[in-house]
């Protein structure tokens, strides 16, 4: 199955976020921001790319001449190339994948073939650094348009959290208290850059999915009073909630502000200190949208990812991680009709997958993951080619510094949550 976004339009009408999504991808691919769609009203930071480079040639062939060139390079290549596929990637790129999965599943799939010379991270940035981290010295990690960022990661740069730091510390203190406790333990989830992994590694923190961050939050509190969580707001108060913590004690830290924006009664009381980050696509879904759901299917079952609003969380009978969603489908008897707020790749292949149960999108309108998107067949071409003639393009290399501590926080959290 190959659906473009206009397919996907096609097959379900109605809108898309944005019009500039139905353009050809090239020209989508040119627009000077994170692109249109879910992501365009992020304030784009400085040093982000923002156009991908791809020669001419390949703009102009066809799906059949890229298809034809992709599987031509992938033979000539066998197995001395992995290719992994996010579960929010168009199927145009997926049905080439050895592995698909969240980001944290395909780094690790990765390390099961170590003979594989080059991992082809048909992702977003934060995942393929992540994949030169886990993957070993011999591997190289390649993103085939290193425009293809996360505006989430974007939102916590090293810059920012280093001065939130030192002004957290000026707040607290730096000594342990008599339990021996630390007075911040930083958390940065999966989608951030390796320079805040790293930041984590340095400073007694640790990283988190959003299938694990119950455990590793359990983890930072037995080692610390309490825990300043970057990039995503939602996941830190959705899990922190769930975990009983009031949500009186998990203010937002505004980087802009001074404090935060908090005054000194509510630092004084916090346990979770949120940072001012977001998804683009996953704030999109609302209560209404649950309501509208259950009104037009009662007993329908409503599951959504915990990078949601808390309210959202709250009105729906489930949030999972991407495999929680999975394994939540999975469970429901034939026939049952389930809503799920999540990336729309990754709900149309569930729907595909699933033809017992009717399965749609909470959010009627059509908005991928803009920056996902910008792995277009072409650019994968592109980089398979260029390993067939001996040349690595597009290639992730996190600074062995870096990398060094970024293992580090990575490494508690296996620790931590034992697999
Ligand atoms: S879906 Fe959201 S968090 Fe995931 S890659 Fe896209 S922008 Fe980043």
């Amino acid at each position: 199955m190959t659906l473009s976004i206009n397919d996907l339009i096609a097959a379900q009408p109605t809108e898309v976020c944005d019009a500039d999504l139905t353009q050809p991808i090239f020209e989508f691919d040119g627009v000077a921001t994170y692109g249109p769609g879910a992501s365009k009203d992020d304030v784009i930071p400085d040093p982000v790319i923002r156009r991908g480079q791809l020669p001419v040639e390949y703009q102009k062939m066809t799906p059949e001449e890229l298809d034809g060139r992709i599987v031509a390079a992938r033979e000539k290549l066998g197995e001395d190339v992995v290719l992994l596929g996010h579960y929010y990637q168009r199927d145009e790129i997926v049905k080439y994948a050895d592995f698909l999965g969240d980001s944290y599943q395909l780094a690790n799939a990765a390390l099961t073939k170590p003979k594989a010379s080059t991992i082809v991270f048909c992702g977003v940035h934060f995942m393929a650094e992540t994949a030169d981290i886990l993957s070993s010295d011999e591997q190289a990690v390649i993103l085939p348009n290193l425009a293809a960022g996360c505006s989430m990661a974007d939102m916590a740069d090293e810059e920012s959290v280093d001065a939130a730091w030192e002004e957290l510390l000026e707040i607290y203190g730096s000594e342990p208290d008599e339990n021996g406790k630390q007075p911040v333990v930083p958390v940065t989830y999966m989608n951030s850059s390796a320079a805040l992994k790293a930041f984590c590694g340095r400073n007694g923190g640790i990283v988190c999915t959003s299938s694990n961050a119950s455990a590793v939050l359990e983890w930072a509190f037995e080692r610390g009073q309490r825990v300043l969580f970057f990039p995503d707001q939602h996941l830190g108060r959705n899990t922190g909630k769930a975990m009983g913590i009031p949500v009186e004690q998990m203010p937002m830290w505004n980087p802009y502000k001074a404090k935060g924006g908090n005054d000194d009664e509510t630092l004084a009381a916090a346990k979770i200190l949120l940072w001012h980050g977001f998804c683009s696509v996953h704030k999109r879904f609302t209560v209404a949208q649950i309501d509208k759901a259950r009104a037009d299917y009662p007993g329908c079952k409503v599951i959504v990812h915990p990078e949601s609003p808390m309210p959202v969380v709250d009105a729906a009978d489930a949030s999972g991680s991407t495999s929680g969603i999975y394994a939540f489908v999975e469970k429901q008897e034939p026939g049952t009709v389930i809503a799920i707020g999540t990336e729309i790749n990754m709900v149309n292949r569930i729907a595909a997958e699933h033809p017992d149960k009717t399965i749609f999108c909470l959010d009627p309108v059509v908005c991928p993951c803009s920056t996902m998107y910008r792995i277009h067949p072409g650019y994968l071409a592109w980089v398979l080619d260029g390993l067939v003639e001996g040349e690595v393009r597009n290639q992730i290399v996190v600074d062995e510094d870096i990398a060094r501590d970024a293992k580090v926080a990575l490494e508690r959290m296996l620790a931590a949550v034992p697999s």
